[in-house]
């Protein structure tokens, strides 16, 4: 890891946040925290300022009581370095409501989004890669987003960049040694033919990065799925099927479904959105229902695995490119002949485990994807993009500045954080609370 300074921040304001999701729960988590929270709301909630522990305390909130759960954890020994107050009441945000106007009349501020892990992380509580991947951890959809993250979680990601960091800072070293002492005989003198397998080497081990590792968006996880087919051949019954449960109309009259609706649903870890379209037909169709056909074929266009729905009795000829053929109302059926089909049946249930299948065959992630924060994609990307292979009399010069700029990219990441403007970019796509 690259060495870092940061600023023990020091007399802060204190600040709150509900921890867990709004609306009604078992329970709600309240939490403060702050270096000078006043002793008069320790007084208020019955605790002592030097003994951290759990407490079980009746809290007054005006017109009732309400009986909490106080965890104390004493600075320096919390999440964020500073005090940390969690208040666990019942889970209803009325009473949330009440201890929040408490909070305020203490003169604490509700905390912004990662407020309270940039404190941590200014507290030297952990590295920026620690920070980040908890963010990324919260917001993982799945299983399957969780293991790609690992990496990243478990400091690798860090180690990476320590290492290539010292490689370009010895190197640069070794170059701007011998520019300033070019005259006199270089100290770490360095020939031109080394200097070109140096940056080669480089730039292979960032390539390597960026061939193995993807940039983290919680939403290009999803995989979108959707049915097409023509009108009435069990397009709504499959998704029905699919979802567990019944979301769209089914109907024996034609054209139903207008609007594509859509559900979210896991696939052993691996969340999708499935998507029903209004059935394809030509001949005498409304207005409404070709808006509807329309949207279908937007639909399509976008999705990660389209899945064509046929019925026995239609001739089978794919519309979609690409598309997974299905026959549904296998129960009609005595013998299945076409073998690159899967046969189905919403009715019966027949074949609809193998459907999961298929579809979770087509959308599984690559077992080698690796996921990193956008942030620290984008640095490797721009350093990768400053040094390249010079050639001339400039070489030392030219070099030593992209190995400059490529430092600069990489600091950036892991640096000294002296500008509060890029350290609020990263803890705002926290959530509050965290
Ligand atoms: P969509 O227009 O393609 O969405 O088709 P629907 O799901 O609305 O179904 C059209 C008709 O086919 C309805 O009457 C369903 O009950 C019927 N249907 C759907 N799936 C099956 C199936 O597997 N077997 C049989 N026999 N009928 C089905």
């Amino acid at each position: 890891m690259a060495a870092r300074s940061r600023k023990v921040v020091r007399k802060q304001d204190s600040i709150y946040a509900l921890a867990t999701p709004e609306g009604v729960s078992a329970i709600s988590v309240i939490r403060v925290t702050g270096l000078s929270i006043s002793k008069k709301f320790f007084n208020f909630l019955g605790i002592e300022r030097k003994k951290p522990g759990v407490f079980l305390r009746k809290i007054s909130l005006g017109d009732f009581s309400e009986k909490c759960l106080i965890l104390y954890f004493k600075a320096p020994r919390s999440y964020t370095g500073e005090d940390v107050i969690e208040i666990q009441s019942h889970g209803n945000m009325v009473i949330v409501s009440e201890i929040f106007d408490v909070l305020e009349n203490f003169g604490f501020r509700e905390a912004q989004a990662g407020e309270f892990t940039k404190r941590g992380f200014l507290n030297n509580k952990f590295t920026i890669d620690e920070a980040e991947s908890v963010a990324a951890n919260v917001s993982a959809g799945s299983v399957e987003e969780l293991r790609m993250l690992e990496d990243f979680r478990l400091g690798k990601v860090g180690h990476f960049f320590s290492n290539v960091t010292k490689k370009i800072e010895g190197l640069l070293v070794t170059i701007e040694s011998q520019l300033d002492f070019s005259d006199e005989g270089a100290v770490g003198s360095i020939s031109k033919n080394n200097i070109k397998k140096e940056i080669a080497v480089l730039k292979r081990d960032l390539d390597n990065f960026l061939r193995k590792y993807s940039p983290f968006q919680s939403e290009m996880m999803k995989k979108r799925v959707v049915l097409v087919g023509q009108p009435n051949v069990g397009k709504s019954s499959l998704f029905n099927s699919l979802v567990g449960g019944r979301v769209a109309l089914v109907s024996n009259a034609p054209g139903t479904t207008r609007d594509v609706v859509r559900k979210n649903l896991f696939l052993k870890g691996v969340e999708i959105t499935l998507e029903d379209t209004a059935g394809i037909r030509t001949g005498q169709v409304s207005e409404i229902e070709k808006m509807g056909m329309g949207l279908t074929n937007e639909s399509y266009e976008t999705s990660d695995l389209c899945l064509e729905v046929f019925e026995p009795k239609q001739k089978i000829k794919k519309k979609f490119k690409d598309s997974v053929l299905i026959i549904n109302k296998s129960d009609l059926l005595k013998v299945h002949t076409k073998k690159n089909a899967l046969y189905v049946s919403a009715k019966t249930g027949a074949g609809i485990e193998e459907l999961r299948k298929l579809i979770y065959k087509y959308i599984k992630p690559d077992p080698k994807l690796s996921l990193v924060t956008e942030r620290v994609y984008k640095a490797v990307v721009k350093a990768n993009n400053s040094i390249e292979t010079v050639r001339g009399d400039d070489i030392f010069e030219i070099t030593a500045q992209q190995l400059r700029d490529a430092l600069l990219e990489l600091r950036y990441v892991y640096g000294n954080f002296s500008n509060e403007k890029i350290l609020d970019r990263v803890f705002s796509k926290f959530c509050i609370g965290k």
